[in-house]
Order: structure tokens, then sequence, then C-alpha cells
């Protein structure tokens, strides 16, 4: 089946992304949100995005003006009931997640192929609760979605090959690579990434190293463009908690038990950029380590 229009459900961090790369791709676009708020401040945010593309030359003004043009948006969740693909990219709560596929199943085409950009509910458990698990899998952008290149493509137990196959034509597209992953807890990158974040706390939490000993270490020793704290107080502090206890639930292996210190300063309100305070303090001209 082609795949022209996508429904995207859910228009905050990841939807605006998600809306502005398949608009860019040349898909129509149908955001929804039950928040207006949420729909206006994506579209303007998409708008601000794009222009910054267009100052860079990655762009020109009229894919620009074409992708705009593109991109429609609804607070009524059943609009999207044409739509070839549908990205559930809402609040990460499991019920909100069900609720909004029992909503829309009604309304879909029987060829519709689901998909949740879902960063750790298990894809076969949301499946199950669908009239087509068998056209039903996880498909899960990176933040920034402009910016980064990755698409990781989860098959949920029951998910079929030509679904599969569909969804990385999509991401060709788009101009991203995709890998695969089963569905497990953490997928590939947060099942690599964040252990890697956790124990650079631990290192912090037992005194081997200050915040900055540990985020030279690995910037300069590793290559790695961002140091490990660095990056958990861009991603949140309450996501990367958020998700060791999906890992240490899921794959119950101590291994995988969130540092006590992640969660002291997630208690604290420290969650990173997003609050000016985490493992640096950004309330000054430049980031301050807190320890
Ligand atoms: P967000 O809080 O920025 O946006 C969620 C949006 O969903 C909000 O605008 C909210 O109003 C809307 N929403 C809530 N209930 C809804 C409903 N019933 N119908 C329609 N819209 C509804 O969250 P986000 O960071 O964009 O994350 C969205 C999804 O993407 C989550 O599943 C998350 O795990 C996943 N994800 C996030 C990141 C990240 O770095 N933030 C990365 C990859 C995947």
């Amino acid at each position: 089946m082609a795949i022209e229009r996508v429904g995207i459900v859910g228009a905050g961090q990841m939807g605006n992304g998600i809306a502005h790369v398949f608009a860019v791709a040349g898909y129509d676009v149908l955001l929804t949100d039950i928040s207006a708020d949420a729909l206006a401040a994506a579209l303007a945010q998409i708008d601000r995005n794009l222009e910054r593309q267009v100052s860079r030359e990655l762009i020109t003004a009229e894919t620009k003006a074409q992708a705009m043009r593109r991109i429609a948006s609804t607070q009524t969740l059943t609009d999207l009931g044409d739509s070839d693909l549908i990205i559930e990219a809402a609040t990460e709560r499991e019920t909100i997640k069900a609720a909004i596929f029992e909503d829309l199943l009604p309304h879909l085409k029987p060829e519709t192929i689901l998909t949740s950009n879902t960063s750790s509910i298990s894809i076969t458990r949301l499946a199950s609760r669908t009239d087509r698990p068998e056209r039903f899998m996880g498909f899960h952008f990176m933040n920034p979605v402009p910016i980064m290149q990755l698409v990781e493509l989860i098959r949920g137990i029951a998910t079929d090959e030509p679904t599969f196959r569909a969804c990385q034509q999509v991401v060709e597209r788009l101009g991203k690579t995709s890998t695969a992953s089963e569905d497990f807890p953490g997928f590939i990158v947060n099942r690599i990434l964040m252990p890697m974040i956790n124990e650079a706390i631990y290192t912090l939490y037992e005194g081997v190293g200050s915040v900055q000993s540990i985020d030279t270490s690995l910037k300069l020793g590793a290559n790695h463009p961002m140091g490990p704290l660095e990056l958990a107080d861009f991603i949140g502090l309450d996501t990367c908690l958020a998700i060791m206890n999906v890992l240490h639930d899921g794959l119950a292996d101590t291994k995988y038990r969130p540092c006590p210190l992640l969660t002291k300063y997630v208690e604290a309100g420290w969650l990173g950029r997003k609050t000016q305070r985490g493992f640096y303090d950004y309330r000054g001209e430049t980031p301050v380590p807190t320890r």
C-alpha cells in the first residue's frame, strides 16, 4: 500500500519534529492533540525550525512553504481515520496510548499501519489491544527529530514483514536511517546508552571522578561528542530514571538498578536543562558543575 497520508497523535516535543520531517519529505500530515495550545505551539515551532533550515541553506524557502502547506491540524482524533500510517507520539503513559488506539480503531481503513513512538512501553502489549497486531509496530525517532539521523523500527511479536518493509521505505524517504530491533525493554539505543549514563552517575556517586572529569574523559578518551552527564541533563534526568526503571523491571537484572544519586537529583527537581539544574547549573552564562 502506498503511504501518502500520515496521521500524528500528540503535538509535543516529538510530534512537532515528526510532522516537520514528514512534511519536508512530501507526505500530507494531519497532526492532532487534545490541547489547542500544544497544536498552536507545535505549528509555530515547526515554522521556526524550517526557517532555521532555510537560513542554513539546508532547504529552500519554497520547500519550507510547501511543507507548511502539507501540515493540517485538528483536535478531533477521529479525523485521522483516512491516514495510511498513524504515528502515535502522545504522553508516555500506557493508559493514554491504549485509549487513543481504542478510539481511533473504528475509524481506520483496514490496511492502515499503526505505530507508536514510545521509548519504553511494550509494542507487543500495545498491539495486542488492537484489531491489527500484524500491522502494528514501533517507530522510534530520536530527539531532536529534524536533526537526528536514526529511526529505530521495532517489531512486535506479531508484526508482519510487509508492514516492516513499508515502514523501512518510509524512513528511507525521510532521508533517515533505520535499524531493526526486537521488542524488549529499551530497544537498542536506550538499552546501551542508559546503563552507560547510569554508570557515569555511579562513578560520580562513588567519588571516582568529578562531573568535569567524567565528561572530559568520555569526550576526549572515547570520542563522544557529549559527556554522559551533560547528555543526561539534555535528555532529562526524570526520563533517564524512568528508562532505567523500565530496564530494571523488564529485564529483572540488578545490573540495571538506577543509581541512588540519579534518584536524589530527580527528587530534588533537578531534572537537567529543562529545570536549569542537573549535573550542571545552567542559570548563569556558562554551565557550572553541581558536584
Ligand atoms: P510531550 O509531553 O512533549 O508531548 C506529548 C503530547 O501529547 C502533549 O502535547 C499532550 O497534550 C499530547 N497528548 C496527551 N494525551 C493525548 C491524547 N489523548 N490525544 C492526543 N494528544 C495527547 O512528550 P514527547 O517528549 O513529545 O514524547 C512523546 C512520545 O515520544 C512519548 O511516547 C515518548 O516516550 C516518546 N519519545 C520521546 C523522546 C524524547 O526525547 N522526548 C524521544 C523518543 C521518543
